[in-house]
């Protein structure tokens, strides 16, 4: 088995828009063999078209700035790109903290006619660990590294740091995930 801990970055507004405007904006992932070993990692940004320019409010969350996606490449090529370093294997499931990333994923490949073949392969880690953990209820990804004192390494709100940090909690627990 082979895990793609993943985390995007979308455009995002101090008063949301619609689900179906926001755009990937930033793609990190990284690569764990079964026994939840890091063996490869995977970063870019993305262009978004819809709104083209990033708000305020989304640089100031995500540190991203509107040179990093003026630069970057549309959604479909780093869709292929992404694809082509998961190298589908039978065997791989993508692990996520939250339902925002599968449903983000999901209507970016809607939006640009992309096919969509891993919806049975996406795991959600954060409700998992609620319950691992005997939690009230789910909590953020930060909560998370603060309850296991681990230290966030890199920043929050960018893709790659936040499926580096959700990759430690992932391989702390390798034993106790059900991955169907
Ligand atoms: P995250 O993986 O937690 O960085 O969140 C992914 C995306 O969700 C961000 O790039 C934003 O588009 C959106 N997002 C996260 N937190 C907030 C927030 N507090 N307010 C508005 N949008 C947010
Ligand atoms: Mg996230
Ligand atoms: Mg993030």
């Amino acid at each position: 088995m082979n895990y793609i801990v993943i985390d995007f970055e979308a455009t995002c507004w101090k008063f949301p828009k619609t689900p179906e405007e926001q755009e990937i904006i930033e793609i990190g992932a990284v690569r764990l063999d079964r026994y939840g070993h890091l063996v490869d990692k995977f970063c870019c940004f993305v262009q978004p078209v819809i709104h083209p320019k990033l708000s305020y409010f989304c640089m100031e969350l995500t540190g991203i700035q509107q040179a990093d996606v003026d630069k970057a490449k549309l959604f479909p090529v780093n869709y292929d790109l992404l694809l082509n370093w998961i190298e589908l294997q039978p065997d791989y499931r993508f692990i996520a903290w939250g339902a925002f990333d599968e449903r983000l994923l999901k209507m970016n490949c809607q939006f640009h006619n992309l096919e969509i073949f891993w919806e049975q392969d996406f795991i959600n880690i954060k409700n998992q660990y609620a319950q691992i953990q005997q939690l009230a209820k789910p909590i953020g990804l930060m909560k998370a590294i603060k309850t296991e004192k681990f230290e966030f390494e890199g920043e929050h709100h960018r893709a790659f740091d936040d499926a580096y940090n959700t990759a430690k909690i992932f391989s702390k627990y390798i034993d106790d995930w059900v991955i169907l």
